[in-house]
């Protein structure tokens, strides 16, 4: 039988394993299996040749028992509805994990973003924004950039529903640039976090950083700087690194800014001289002690998962690891490293940000790090102490299912509290 590659099953699948470990109550699992709010919208956009095209955009409201919604906005060729509602799920488990004030929400737009010009690029988002101006708000549903949205991109969506309220709205989009009360440290807090996981990880699992290989799979911007604080931080050598056209990979580790200079030149860092060229599925299974995938949903999957043995997997990509190739991994003692923990640094930094927003009182780098590194470290500790915890009754659990009990229980309660069910 295929295996099941759709975003919003395998998120359901994972969810109804958690359910059954946990014994969560039937009435919340039912609710908790489907989203709250779907919004699909058509968006006809102004084009440089004068014309009119027509796009099509998703909002995803999944829960809000915790909180607004909370969540990026992807502009994607093959975004889907069924990616859009598994990444709002995700989102609800990652901010309750992170146990911050939100529930979780996922926005997407079907769109190529590199045949765009910065106009059509621009109209693009304004449109989109008024197009779900009703849905989204800093008390209703706050969102962020994703893959191929960028700061930029957040500043024209505040901006445009700024115009529809007719006053400035900084809380309602975080991951703004600082120009517009975006925060100190938000655009690489998603990496940033993803170093403070691998920094408990190692010393759990007794790795010495300084000497690890490293091999990340995509250069935007959680790949980028999980290389450079992969590098600056505990000196590790990155060997492998690839982007949508190809990857190269060197024992001698790579240099970042040959890197960003092949990408500017040649459009991919596959263009590095002096490096052997590879090929994405080459790249996930190469000998090194930590795999970061930092791309997209289902790379490892049952046809590579038995290939792929680092000591470590990093999932700093939103669902990079399909259900069959978990179980792979657990056979082959790969310590996988569950995504809505390890790139929660992303949305712990947009709580920072909505915080800074709403209080309009602004923090230094410093303290946005400390209070990262504090949220994070600690959410790795409740997920390793819930595997210990099931171990102990007899139940042996992978990071994955224990951090989807600790969010999944923390949104059931709040639902029961609120009187939800
Ligand atoms: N897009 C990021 C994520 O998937 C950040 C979301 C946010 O900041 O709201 O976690």
């Amino acid at each position: 039988m295929a295996e099941e590659l759709d975003p919003f099953k395998i998120a359901q699948k994972q969810l109804d394993e958690a359910a059954e470990i946990m014994k969560l109550d039937k009435q919340a699992h039912a609710m908790l299996r489907e989203p709250m709010q779907t919004v699909i919208v058509n968006i006809p956009v102004k084009m440089r040749s004068g014309a009119t095209q027509t796009f099509t955009g998703f909002r995803v409201l999944y829960n809000n028992a915790r909180g607004p919604g909370k969540g990026g906005i992807r502009f994607h060729p093959t975004e889907s509805i069924e990616t859009v509602k598994a990444l709002s799920a995700w989102m609800t488990w990652k901010c309750s994990l992170a146990n911050i004030q939100f529930g979780g929400a996922k926005g997407g737009v079907i769109c190529d973003t590199k045949k765009l010009n910065p106009m059509e690029l621009e109209n693009l988002s304004r449109a989109y924004i008024r197009a779900i101006s009703k849905f989204i708000g800093p008390e209703v549903d706050v969102p962020a950039p994703d893959v191929y949205t960028t700061p930029q991109i957040m500043a024209w969506m505040m901006d445009e529903y700024s115009r529809i309220k007719e006053h400035s709205e900084f809380g309602a989009i975080t991951g703004k640039p600082l120009e517009v009360w975006g925060s100190e440290g938000r655009n690489d807090s998603t990496a940033l976090g993803a170093m403070y996981v691998l920094r408990e990880a190692a010393k759990m699992k007794k790795i010495n950083l300084k000497k690890a290989k490293i091999a990340v799979q995509g250069f935007g911007n959680a790949g980028h700087f999980a290389f450079s604080l992969a590098a600056g931080m505990f000196g590790s050598k990155i060997v492998a690194i690839s982007d949508s056209e190809g990857g190269v990979y060197s024992d001698k580790g790579l240099d970042l800014a040959k890197l960003d200079e092949a990408k500017a030149k040649t459009g991919s860092v596959d263009g590095y001289k002096g490096a052997q060229r590879i090929t994405n599925e080459e790249l996930l299974e190469l000998d090194v002690d930590i795999l970061i995938p930092a791309a997209i949903e289902n790379q490892v999957h049952k046809g590579n998962a038995d290939k792929i043995k680092p000591k470590i997997l990093l999932e700093l990509a939103n669902g990079p690891v399909t259900p069959d190739a978990d179980k792979i991994l657990e056979q082959n003692g790969v310590l996988d490293l569950p995504d809505f923990l390890v790139n929660s640094g992303g949305v712990i930094g947009s709580y920072f940000e909505w915080v800074q927003n709403t209080a309009r009182y602004y923090w230094t780098r410093e303290d946005f790090d400390a209070k990262l590194d504090k949220i994070i470290t600690r959410s790795f500790s409740d997920v390793i102490a819930t595997q210990k915890e099931y171990a102990s009754k007899g139940k042996k659990i992978q990071p994955r299912m224990g951090a989807y009990i600790i969010a999944v229980s923390r949104v059931a309660a709040a639902m029961k509290m609120r009187g939800w069910y």
